[in-house]
């Protein structure tokens, strides 16, 4: 495995409580026994080997993920002292970045100086207009944050900060005040996020008023046609996939998931969104601060994570859009049934709004260029129709076994509902 994102949580508990939060709210107390926050020992060990990993892999970038919980309850001194290690990896011409995930409320200029001066970049957690973000986004009593988040968004802002949000899809919302409602805050870019969500927890998705291809389809057309439009990573991914760029991430395309998490115990994980398969999901016994970084390909659910493009299900494996959106996500893909062998609960999500997105970018290009990149238009009923025919000539492939060995046994199950 070749790893250079990794994702550190330097504080393991959060100051709000947002409802559908995975590390806390969806199954998983595995965070009651990490250390609140990271200690001085795993970091050491961690840039010790990590740069050892890459310079054998002979990877020249790493990306480092400041996530919690919330990574602004760290003391301010430690969180300089803990981008201060990553200088030896600095020295030894690899580039490193930072950026730091947070939820906003605790930001201030000491916070902002600090940023400045280590070149952290900052991504915000915000889901909408007041109203709808303050439905989930809520702190310990219930009460909404959203006003408190504006006030860190405007800190950043006054500091000259291009800030990234992140946000999770809301079907409550209407499309058009969602793109507006980003639009008004004059952000350098916004990833929308579908909610988390597996094949034993999803019916709340299911039974909104609308679908959440129709709610992606709708933000889409507003933002495509919109002249001066801030950057949506989720569209700009799919057009790039679409136009044969192989960027991938771990939620779309076929490329290896080259993303470790880093607890504040030192353990190395998969994915933390994979969480909300059960309590303590993703624990492996697999610590830097006892293991080399090599050692994560012991673990059976690491591998489906990195190769979470490439294991999938014969479904996907009949699907012409395969290579676009490589299964989903896997924490999407989880069933106590099948384990990892379904297609993400948002396949036909994913499969009218990729074909919508695909038709739309078509009909804005010369068509000598379109000719050119061999592209052309596809339906949802004829992406369907071609599953259909394909699906009966696709072999079993061998990684299904290690697909479905995340199943939960009736005991497991029964005790689950105890
Ligand atoms: S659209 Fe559905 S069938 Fe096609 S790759 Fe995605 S999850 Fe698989």
């Amino acid at each position: 495995m070749r790893i250079n994102k990794i994702v550190v949580k330097v504080a393991s508990r959060c100051n709000i409580n947002c409802s559908y939060c995975y590390m806390y709210n969806l199954g998983d107390l595995s965070y009651k026994s990490q250390p609140k926050f990271i200690e001085e020992k795993t970091i050491k060990n961690f840039v010790k080997k990590i740069l050892i990993h890459l310079q054998k892999t002979k990877l020249s970038t790493l990306g480092i993920i400041i996530h919690g919980g919330e990574p602004l309850l760290m003391k301010k001194s430690d969180f300089v002292s803990f981008i201060k290690h990553f200088d030896i990896i600095k020295e030894n011409n690899i580039q490193v970045s930072f950026t730091v995930q947070t939820n906003g409320i605790l930001l201030d200029d000491e916070w902002c100086d600090i940023f400045k001066e280590h070149g952290v970049h900052v991504g915000i957690s915000l889901d909408g207009p007041k109203e709808e973000n303050d439905m989930y986004r809520v702190d310990k009593k219930g009460n909404g944050t959203y006003d408190d988040v504006i006030k860190g968004l405007n800190i950043l802002k006054n500091n000259n900060f291009n800030t990234g949000i992140l946000s999770v899809m809301n079907l409550n919302i209407n499309p058009d005040e969602y793109y507006d409602h980003f639009k008004s805050l004059e952000l350098k870019s916004v990833d929308v996020l579908l909610l988390d969500a597996n094949h034993d927890s999803h019916e709340s998705i299911l039974s909104s008023n609308t679908t959440p291809a129709q709610w992606y389809i709708d933000v889409f057309d507003k933002w495509f046609n919109d002249e001066q439009k801030f950057k949506i990573r989720f569209f700009d991914m799919i057009i790039k996939e679409i136009m044969g760029e192989k960027i991938g991430i771990d939620s779309l395309g076929v490329s290896e998931n080259n993303v470790l998490v880093l607890e504040t115990n030192g353990g190395l994980e998969a994915v933390d969104v994979l969480k909300l398969c059960g309590d303590s999901f993703t624990k492996n016994g697999i610590n830097i601060n006892t293991h080399e970084i090599d050692e994560v390909s012991k673990s059976d659910l690491i591998d489906v994570y990195y190769n979470s493009g490439k294991y999938l299900p014969k479904k996907c494996l009949a699907c012409p859009v395969q290579e676009i959106c490589g299964g989903g996500y896997l924490p999407h893909r989880y069933s106590s049934k099948n384990g990892f062998n379904n297609p993400t609960i948002y396949c036909d999500d994913l499969l009218r709004l990729i074909t919508h997105i695909q038709n739309s970018v078509i009909d804005t290009l010369p068509k000598e260029l379109v000719l050119r990149a061999g592209l052309s238009k596809l339906t949802y009923e004829n992406a369907l129709k071609i599953i259909d025919d394909n699906l009966p000539t696709i072999p079993e492939p061998k990684y299904i076994a290690k697909l479905e060995s995340f199943k939960k046994s009736k005991q497991e199950l029964s005790t689950n509902v105890l």
